[in-house]
């Protein structure tokens, strides 16, 4: 820890809450900070840089928070972030709830200003109670107002964290508490590292044994894992479930690749045909929420009984009646299921698993064709089709994926092999996550990361390509252009000459964007192109860029979930109303003219 040398020999050194707050940090094993400095942060960044923690410059406090998040899934140890206060502290926020949402640990810390002039709101700079602003976006919302409070604080943050359903803190850290100051050897001995922040939580084994006799009872057991299984890191105990009961299993997108996806026991080519004759589910480390449709209704067979493991005890009967909750850690939960499978004969009825298999066969035979087939301009499935192939060939490749589109045929198309591999919108679908992401999971694994964005999700958080640069991450950023928010042919309702609310550029030459910061640059407008750029971008290790030209009527409304469109009572239109357009690729240029 650095001290202030006293001014007089009488007085003993002395450090500040700034520098109080690095070494609390650096005792807790936090090395690597994000965040956009100012007023009243600036120095605390310097002094975090300079006391050994990696400090990464980011150009707006979302993309800081994503990267934070990032690094939360992949290590399960809180990433943290900084901003300055009020208007920075407010962009943080949204990336704070979206972990938070996740279950990513994450803490942010933010300056605040001076207290006693907010709290009589006299008109201070940035002056906002950020604390209490903060509590509904997270976890739990500290603020450290005075610098003795400094080792508790941090440790109350990572426990909040880590622990539990993990999730974002947040730590407010107002101007007068930066500028105390204490006995320095005092300071040093009253600090610690918090003790396991992640403890396990052992299931009842009563509950266990309930769960393994109901999937005994089972004809078509299937399992789900979710990104809850992907993040707590016991990826043998699960691989060795699934394999030695041979039952089918769905990957939610960010559990691909904790079993490679081209494991035959995978049922992800067809999900809607295992959801609706399953009838008992083994849900691990996955929410009945929006994305597995609540547990109810058509998309599930009536009759299916449903086991749940999580660690939360309040996730349980969330939205529907549940059989057999497992309440621990799935680390622990699944020692615990593979001790008890020699007690229960647990498998797949035969007939089912060749029902499956057949389904699989038809769909893989009708998509794999679409994804090879070659078309001027490409579309969404050949583009990634060709990206498939690069993955194939390097499955240590972390891929970071956002859009509508380019999310859903992304995640459909590219497989993945290794277990947290893979980093998406996630709960709440965001858009605006990818390059934060990116740059979060490069800056901890040190990997090579390919960040596939859909021209309009790349609009969100593009400028990090500069961070990307400046600290010469092996990022490649690859944006699928169709001219506009799910695709780029939608009408001009108001006949102004304006776009539609839906159009963007088509024809941006969004990879000249990294060559203004020192990258380099692709442009591709075939399967072939995107397969050769991709595969000397990826082995360069260096910031690359590689703009993929589709065609405007590539995609469709809201990617695969146009069924959460509200449906307008009166409107001028349907939602799919488009444009005429005829359009070539020509010397590498798209061109278009309006149909006749
Ligand atoms: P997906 O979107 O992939 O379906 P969700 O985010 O909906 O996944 O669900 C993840 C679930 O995993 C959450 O309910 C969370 O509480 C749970 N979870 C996270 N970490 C653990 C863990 N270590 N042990 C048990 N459950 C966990
Ligand atoms: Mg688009």
């Amino acid at each position: 820890m650095a001290t202030t040398t006293a001014t007089t020999q009488a007085t003993a050194p002395l450090t500040d809450g700034a520098h109080y707050l690095v070494a609390a940090l650096l005792k807790n094993g936090i090395d690597k900070m994000y965040g956009v400095v100012g007023i009243p942060v600036t120095d605390f960044a310097r002094i975090a840089q300079a006391e050994g923690i990696r400090y990464i410059g980011m150009r707006h406090e979302a993309d800081a928070g994503n990267a934070a998040a990032a690094q939360g899934f992949l290590t399960g140890k809180p990433g943290v972030f900084l901003t300055v206060s009020a208007p920075g502290f407010l962009n943080g926020l949204a990336p704070l709830k979206e972990a938070t949402e996740n279950g990513f640990p994450v803490i942010m810390i933010s300056g605040e200003s001076s207290r006693s002039t907010v709290d009589l709101y006299e008109g201070q700079y940035e002056g906002l109670d950020q604390r209490a602003y903060a509590v509904p976006f997270c976890k739990a919302s500290y603020r450290i107002d005075n610098m003795e409070d400094i080792p508790l604080g941090v440790a109350r943050a990572i426990r909040t964290a880590c622990s539990g359903r993990p999730g974002g803190v947040y730590i407010s850290m107002p101007d007068t508490m930066i500028g105390q100051t204490m006995n320095a050897a005092a300071a040093e001995a009253a600090l610690y590292a918090v003790n396991d922040p992640a403890l396990a939580m052992i299931p009842s084994q009563e509950s266990v044994d309930a769960a393994l006799q109901l999937l005994a009872n089972a004809k078509n057991p299937l399992i789900f894992l979710g990104k809850g299984a992907a993040y707590a890191q016991c990826d043998e105990e699960i691989q060795s479930f699934v394999h030695k009961t041979g039952i089918p299993y769905q990957p939610m997108s960010m559990a691909k690749g904790l079993l490679p996806d081209d494991d035959p026991q995978s049922t992800a080519s067809c999900r809607g045909l295992a959801m609706r004759t399953a009838d008992v589910v083994l849900l691990i480390g996955a929410r009945l929420n929006w994305m597995l449709n609540f547990g109810k209704g058509k998309h599930w067979n009536q009759d299916v009984k449903f086991i749940q493991i999580d660690i939360d005890p309040t996730e349980i009967d969330n939205s529907r009646y549940i059989e057999c909750p497992v309440i621990g850690d799935i680390k622990s939960t699944m020692k615990l299921f593979n001790e008890g499978l020699s007690k229960y004969d647990i498998h797949a009825s035969k007939e089912w698993i060749d029902l499956l298999a057949q389904d699989t066969a038809k769909n893989n035979a009708r998509f794999g064709a679409k994804t090879q087939e070659e078309t001027q301009p490409l579309n969404h499935y050949n583009a990634l089709g060709a990206v498939k192939k690069v993955m194939d060939k390097n499955h240590d490749v972390i891929l970071v994926n956002e859009g509508a589109n380019t999310l859903d045929d992304c995640r459909d198309i590219v497989d993945m092999y290794l277990p947290r591999h893979r980093l998406d919108c996630g709960t709440w679908g965001v858009m605006g996550v990818g390059t934060g992401y990116a740059i979060g999971a490069a800056v901890t694994t040190g990997k090579s990361v390919l960040s596939i964005h859909g021209d309009s999700a790349f609009g969100f958080d593009g400028m990090e390509v500069e961070t990307a640069c400046r600290f010469n991450l092996p990022i490649t950023f690859m944006v699928l252009n169709n001219g506009g928010i799910y695709r780029g042919d939608f009408e001009d309702l108001g006949k102004s000459g304006d776009p539609s609310p839906l159009t963007l550029d088509a024809t941006a030459h969004y990879e000249k964007m990294i060559e203004a910061f020192g990258g380099t640059g692709y442009f591709a407008t075939t399967m072939d192109e995107v397969e050769s750029m991709l595969t000397e971008a990826l082995a360069s290790k260096k910031p690359c860029f590689i703009n993929v030209q589709l065609s405007v009527h590539a995609g469709v409304e809201s990617g695969h979930i146009s069924d959460l469109n509200p449906i307008p009572v009166v409107g001028p239109l349907s939602h799919s109303e488009c444009v005429d357009l005829n359009e070539e690729v020509v010397d590498g240029k798209l061109v278009q003219t309006q149909a006749k």
